[in-house]
């Protein structure tokens, strides 16, 4: 064995432990001349994965999707799925290969995953790869994502394959490394509970118990726990998204995964100003996905993994009915509640109460009217926060805050006057809620089309490292911050699939 292989991951493999019907084996479709573009050596330290062997040539041939690495056993799971409410039974896994699960060093374990790879058994009509822009976007605002504290896939590794693959022209092809906790989706269950296969349900909820809610396993209903403990997290993530301004764009069942974290960075974006109806995806034509609507849907998704559930809930339907609607519905103050504290945050208040909700309300109404920009706004109530101690670099140049503001500041800092928190403290903590830089949609497009274009990636490894700091405000790099220009708005967004 060369130095290198010996350095390669460990894999484990307990998800090809499942019955065969839950996947299918992978052959591997060799690209003609991977190029490396960007290894992510902090992630690959966390995973306990060596970042020289990532970066060596046997790295880059398992990157490619060449090679299959020692105890690597890959595979492409099935799944189906609700696709913009319309219910396909049969999805799975059309360009991603499973290569195995690593255990990181935080003693949990990770999918390692090639998207790009080549056809599945899944692919349908599709070719099983990825055009390069949609893996530089991935791996732009997942890692964003991820560094804003928003539970999500990672993106451990990007390739390029030096082929193309033809979408509305030639495309040069990418392949992205995606890093999960689990690849398990709503969907998965629903592709066995299509089947009315309750065994395989079964199956898969003791599989998923044991990988992520453990302590479900020893409620008195074990299966109306998982229910509870998946809705839990998906109410928290989506509160997370509303408060970023994150617009996910495809919220199908498929890709939404039940270890609560976000999946499927396709047509994506970070809003500019604010608006709820504010929608990027083009093939969202009907609004489904957009901004304002994306808890609703959190809630309809999981109505469709209880439904899933119901069997294993209760032998008697109608309690498990009861037991599973009571969960459904506890969803809607869950999320309420998670929203509000995070949102009151946002504005400098410690907790969330009747005043703090209609303040926000107020504010948010007001942005919508002035077309205010979401990110810029609230960083710059951080700087006001405290009078005269903030020190930093000052976003005020770049968005000023409407004039109609005003009335509402005024009230807002009253309210400020009344809590107990120390005033330096609390810009503090609004200096870390409240991020300067995020994957503005104009300068994600501009990095794609370097490369794309100009076969420039320095761009794109620029506009990384800048969002791996998005609290710091540095007026140098003011140009990361600032909102599109008129002309500079990318007002859709592409699956690019
Ligand atoms: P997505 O829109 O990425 O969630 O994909 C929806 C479904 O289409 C999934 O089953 C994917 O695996 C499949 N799919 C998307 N793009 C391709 C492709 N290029 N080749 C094969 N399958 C694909
Ligand atoms: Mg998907």
């Amino acid at each position: 064995m060369t130095e290198s292989s010996t350095n390669s991951p460990q894999f484990d493999n307990s998800y090809v432990l499942l019955p065969a019907l839950f996947y299918s084996k992978q052959t591997l479709a060799p690209v003609k001349a991977p190029a490396l573009i960007r290894i992510n050596h902090a992630l690959a330290d966390q995973l306990g994965i060596s970042a020289d062997w990532l970066e060596s040539p046997s790295g880059l041939q398992v990157l490619a999707g060449n090679e299959v690495a020692p105890g690597s056993l890959p595979i492409a799971t099935a799944y189906a799925g609700h696709q913009f409410g319309g219910w396909n039974p049969r999805l799975g896994d059309g360009r991603a290969t499973l290569l195995g699960e690593v255990i990181g060093k935080d003693g949990q374990r990770y999918d390692i995953q090639l998207k790009g790879a080549g056809r599945t058994a899944y692919a349908r009509g599709g070719d099983g790869r990825s055009p390069l822009g949609p893996v530089l976007r991935e791996y732009v605002i997942s890692e964003a994502m991820a560094t804003l504290g928003v539970p999500t896939s990672r993106s451990l590794a990007a390739v390029t394959t030096g082929e193309y693959v033809m979408r509305e022209g030639m495309l040069p092809g990418g392949i992205l490394t995606r890093v999960c906790s689990s690849h398990i989706r709503i969907g998965t269950f629903q592709f066995f509970a299509g089947q009315n296969n309750h065994e395989a349900v079964k199956t898969l909820a003791d599989h998923v118990i044991a990988r992520h809610y453990p302590q479900a396993a020893e409620a008195q209903r074990p299966y109306a726990a998982l229910l509870r403990a998946v809705i839990a997290r998906q109410a928290e993530l989506i509160a997370q998204w509303q408060q970023l301004g994150f617009i996910h764009g495809v919220m199908n069942t498929d890709n939404m995964l039940v270890s609560g974290e976000t999946i499927d960075y396709g047509p994506c974006a970070f809003m500019d100003n604010y608006h709820p109806n504010t929608v990027y995806s083009s093939i969202d034509s009907g609004g489904r996905y957009a901004y304002g609507n994306q808890p609703g849907i959190g809630q309809w998704n999981l109505a469709w993994l209880a439904r899933a559930l119901l069997p294993l809930i209760d032998a008697d339907e109608d309690l498990a009915l009861q037991e599973a609607q009571q969960a459904i519905d506890d969803y809607v103050p869950q999320y309420q509640r998670a929203y509000d504290q995070i949102m009151a945050g946002k504005i400098g208040l410690s907790q969330a109460d009747t005043e703090s909700k209609a303040l926000v309300e107020e504010l948010l109404q007001l942005m919508a009217a002035a077309n205010a920009d979401y990110t810029l706004t609230f960083r710059r109530l951080a700087e006001l926060a405290a009078p005269g101690e903030y020190e930093g670099d000052s976003v005020a140049e770049l968005a000023e805050l409407p004039a109609s503001l005003s009335h509402w500041i005024t009230e807002w800092e009253a309210r400020l006057d009344s809590d107990p928190a120390d005033a330096r403290e609390r810009q503090q903590r609004m200096l870390r809620l409240n991020p300067a830089y995020i994957p503005r949609n104009h300068l994600v497009e501009e990095v794609i089309r370097a490369a794309v274009d100009d076969h420039d990636l320095q761009p794109f490894h620029r506009l990384v490292e800048r969002l791996a700091e998005p609290f710091r405000f540095d007026a140098a790099d003011d140009r990361y911050a600032t909102p599109p220009t008129p002309e500079q708005v990318v007002a859709r967004t592409f699956c690019g699939t």
